[in-house]
């Protein structure tokens, strides 16, 4: 590829913070909030227009999984999001499954994550895209953003990652490795006006039709097909199309393919579904869905051979089974990068192997990641170490005394946990 030089120049620094958290996702605005609860000045900068990334703008509006069978074993703040949702009618079970699952509404999703946000007094800069970082020795000393004002700098004493695909670790220098997902990509959109309870019975009664069905639409070019139901009305349709993240043209493809694909589904259903016969199109994400891209490799990288040592340094537990039957934890190795010194990662792009990233990739895990992320630059930045020397017994103490459910095997002497509880 030609090059061309660009002239050096001065950037204006438009702010500064103790931490400055990349991304408004499902980790982002919980690392922001964690950060912030635990003392630290935050500011949060999010490309888009609201908070949530995939959860809100990926219309990925599935949070999967908390546990099982009544236990609930993602606790901390991704089970207070959860909660928070609930007195705005904002979520409601999966149906047909032990898992608990919940569906929810992502416009009540934003405005909690706004509310949290906003009670744990962070400032936050929306529409605020992160191009950059200028390094000292082995620090970030500032990230580089691009807005409609222009080029500008913003300062922090701790960084976090959690734009989903490591950006600031490659920037930074710090290790990764890069993996493609085997679903690809994914733009879900949402069908309105149909009959839930006729569509899920047609389904229930000729499985084998259901997936004729499937197949036909398919090949007719439709891309996704009815997946679940959060209200009687309104159907989700998920999917997955080949193409790489970080490649604006397989981006770019990807758009034009599922939009008309979309459409396609649309006129399939209403023809071919009994309850579709009305249904319109509500929406389709704003934001291209990544299901992996940059891993970056850290002090510890999650693998199936390592489970004994990632659940020693917990930083909590998500719902995913390991070989041995129990629940994998996150731990705290996996969210600090190699070489960076003032750097945390959290959310999809942590330390994990390729082969065991579905077990921590979901929006609550990326939640749980985010609390570990947050609470640890705070504590980081008041003791004056760095995020990689930073006591692992305290900072489990503190996740465990804000409610995180570290598993029995964490290092600290744990506080009495909550019987689990039933849903
Ligand atoms: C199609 C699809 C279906 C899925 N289904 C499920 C499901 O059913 N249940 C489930 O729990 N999980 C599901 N997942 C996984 C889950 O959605 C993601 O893994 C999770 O959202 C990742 O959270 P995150 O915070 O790491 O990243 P994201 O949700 O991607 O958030 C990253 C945020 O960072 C912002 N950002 C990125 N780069 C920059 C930058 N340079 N400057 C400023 N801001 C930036 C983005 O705008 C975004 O807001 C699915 C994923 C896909 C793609």
């Amino acid at each position: 590829m030609a090059t061309l030089r660009e002239p050096a120049r001065n950037i204006p620094v438009m702010d500064e913070a103790e931490v400055v958290v990349v991304g408004g996702g499902p980790a982002g605005f919980v690392a922001a909030v964690a950060a912030a609860r635990n003392g630290a000045d935050v500011l949060l900068v999010e490309r888009y227009g609201c908070l949530g990334g995939l959860a809100t703008g990926g219309l990925v509006i599935f949070l999967d999984a908390y546990g099982d069978k009544g236990e609930i074993i993602i606790q901390g703040l991704a089970r207070e999001t959860w909660d928070r949702l609930k007195p705005y009618g904002g979520e409601s079970a999966r149906r047909g499954t032990t898992k608990i699952s919940p569906m929810f509404d992502p416009e009540i999703f934003k405005f909690v994550a706004l509310e949290m946000i906003e009670e744990a007094k962070v400032r936050m800069l929306l529409h605020c895209w992160a191009a950059g970082v200028v390094k000292e020795g082995e620090d970030i000393v500032a990230v580089v953003v691009e807005s409609k004002a222009g080029r500008r700098a913003i300062r922090g004493q701790r960084f976090i990652d959690c734009t989903g695909d490591g950006d600031l670790a490659d920037w930074s220098g710090a290790p990764f490795v890069e993996a493609e997902h085997p679903w690809g990509l994914g733009l879900p959109g949402r069908l309105a006006n149909v009959d839930g309870e006729r569509v899920w019975a047609f389904a229930q009664e000729d499985p084998e039709r259901w997936s004729r069905l499937r197949r036909q639409n398919t090949e007719q070019g439709g891309i996704g097909f009815p997946t679940l139901g959060w209200r009687p009305e309104v159907i989700w349709l998920n999917n997955r199309v080949p193409g790489y993240p970080l490649n604006v043209h397989d981006l770019t493809n990807a758009e034009i393919m599922c939009r008309k694909g979309l459409m396609k589904t649309l006129f399939f259903v209403r023809k071919n579904v009994p309850g579709c016969e009305n249904a319109f199109l509500m929406d389709t994400a704003s934001q291209m869905g990544t299901r992996e891209s940059r891993l970056i490799t850290g002090e510890l990288t999650i693998t199936q051979d390592n489970l004994a040592e990632a659940r020693r340094q917990s930083i909590g537990l998500v719902d995913r089974r390991a070989r041995d039957g129990r629940p994998v934890a996150i731990p705290y190795g996996s969210l600090v990068p190699q070489r960076v010194d003032n750097l945390l990662v959290a959310g999809r792009s942590i330390s994990v192997s390729h082969d065991m990233l579905d077990t921590v990739r979901l929006i609550p895990h990326c939640m749980v990641s985010g609390q570990g992320a947050g609470t640890a630059a705070a504590m980081s930045c008041r003791q004056g170490v760095a995020p990689r020397t930073l006591d692992l017994a305290s900072l489990q103490s503190r996740l465990a005394e804000q409610g995180v459910n570290l598993g029995p095997d964490a290092q600290p002497p744990m506080p009495e946990q909550p019987a689990p509880q039933q849903t």
